[in-house]
């Protein structure tokens, strides 16, 4: 893509309104645009990196046998009042009525909708297991929205829910997910440690946040200090075989949310314990028949008598976790995204775009990138070095290449690690070559 064509409206000061880091370069990178309080526009590059995060939590939701669907963003009334949340949910549902006096709402959240589908198309044991997912807008009327992305009241999310037929068979279907989120968060280069948490307003018996520590986090979390030096591996797992080990292993240090550390229980002795700011990007449930129940979503047992389904579900802040990865990785010049999640793979700078030789280097160059597949992002503004150069270290792409007329002279480009800051310069062969041969 050439920056002269671009739709990049950057911010060259710090916008007032933004409190946070990742708040204020997701203004200034031209990622998002507020519409009202809580509610986003998201720009090409941010989308770019919101559909990357988004495709990540896709393949492992699939890697894990979860299956895609769409689910609406509207929900009739009646399917709350019949498990009975339509009133207690508060005023963060924003509550809708249509031409013909219908009750409607934009859903918080959709385990209302999915148990109707479920329980209208299984009958039998046998259909079972099902796990189905959606990534969906949702509407929370917060009272505080704020820091941008991080606490919208319009956010994306990925949710999905687990039918089984029994407890045994729902905390497999648990601790798949569980583990599918170790590798969901891994594969973006984030640290989220998995904690016990409260279940709120969904209810249930089990339930685990995923927290990436960050002092600008919203919730206040405790953890074992080994949890700091612990390397969370998205090990390649088998999720047909027994997963309570990987279970067991990944719950046996000590972490909890506010709500579950009780300091007279704690099993960890105080020196050892870390009290710190988390990033909720993560949580899972397990509530067997909350929903299931009082909605009438039974199938046929093996014996004939008739159960209610077992349920679990699962979310992930899609659209908050752009921002917490923007927390997780920056610096004073900008964002510096991990490979998994960049924009685009590569920036391209032509110093001197005025100087024939130079263009012509440079649009050979991106010519030969965009062949090969790589995506680059190609600085071809007549604008100074040092805006180029801070453009592309406030948007952070992983790598940038520059070409100006000493080094097209020498045969040379100079390239340049976003987050090392390490340069080197090489030949146009083996610049192309460094970034094609993946
Ligand atoms: P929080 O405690 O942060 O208000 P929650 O516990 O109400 O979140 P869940 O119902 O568990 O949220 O939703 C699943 C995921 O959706 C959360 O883990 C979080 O990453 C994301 N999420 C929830 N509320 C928001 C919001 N207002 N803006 C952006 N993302 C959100
Ligand atoms: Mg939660």
């Amino acid at each position: 893509m050439r920056l002269t064509q671009y739709f990049l409206p950057l911010l060259r000061e710090n916008p007032s309104e933004a409190q946070i880091v990742s708040h204020r370069l997701m203004l200034r990178a031209g990622m998002v645009r507020q519409s009202s309080a809580g509610i986003y526009s998201w720009l090409p590059l941010g989308l770019r990196v919101l559909n990357r995060v988004g495709q990540i939590v896709r393949e492992e939701q699939d890697r894990a046998g979860a299956q895609e669907i769409l689910m609406p963003t509207i929900q009739p009334a009646e399917l709350w009042r019949e498990s009975g949340r339509y009133d207690d949910y508060g005023k963060e549902m924003l509550r809708i009525r249509d031409r013909h006096e219908r009750d409607m709402l934009y859903g918080p959240t959709n385990e209302e909708q999915i148990t109707a589908i479920v329980r209208d198309a299984i009958r039998s044991y046998r259909d079972l297991p099902k796990n189905l997912y959606h990534i969906q807008w949702k509407f929370r009327d917060e009272v505080r929205p704020r820091f941008g992305v991080m606490r919208g009241r319009e956010f994306l999310m990925k949710d999905n829910y687990s039918f089984d037929l029994d407890a045994a068979a729902a905390k497999h279907a648990y601790n798949k997910m569980f583990l599918a989120y170790l590798r969901t968060f891994a594969r973006m280069g984030l640290k989220a440690i998995p904690m016990r948490a409260d279940t709120g307003p969904i209810g249930g018996d089990l339930s685990h946040e995923f927290q990436i520590l960050a002092e600008t986090g919203e919730s206040e979390v405790f953890c074992d200090r080994r949890w700091l030096d612990t390397d969370i591996l998205a090990a390649d797992v088998d999720y047909d075989s027994d997963l309570e080990p990987f279970f067991r292993h990944w719950t046996s240090l000590y972490a909890a949310t506010d709500e579950m550390h009780k300091p007279e229980n704690c099993p960890v002795p105080p020196e050892q314990l870390v009290s710190a700011r988390g990033i909720e990007v993560g949580h899972i449930f397990y509530f067997g028949a909350k929903y299931s129940k009082p909605m009438g979503a039974v199938v046929t047992g093996p014996n004939g008598d008739e159960v209610p389904l077992e349920m679990g579900s699962y979310g992930i802040g899609v659209s908050r976790l752009v921002g917490a990865l923007i927390e997780a990785n920056h610096d004073d010049a900008g964002i510096i995204w991990p490979d998994s999640v960049a924009p685009f793979r590569l920036g391209l700078i032509n110093l001197r775009p005025a100087d024939a030789k130079c263009r012509a280097a440079a649009d050979d160059l991106y010519a030969k990138l965009r062949r090969a597949g790589v995506e680059v992002l190609y600085d071809d503004r007549d604008d100074s070095p040092g805006a180029k150069f801070a453009a592309m270290d406030l948007i952070g792409l992983p790598d940038q290449l520059i070409i100006g007329p000493r080094g097209v002279a020498a045969g040379t480009i100079e390239c340049k690690n976003r987050r090392s800051g390490a340069r080197v310069d090489l030949s146009l062969d083996a610049a192309l070559t460094r970034f094609t041969s993946a």
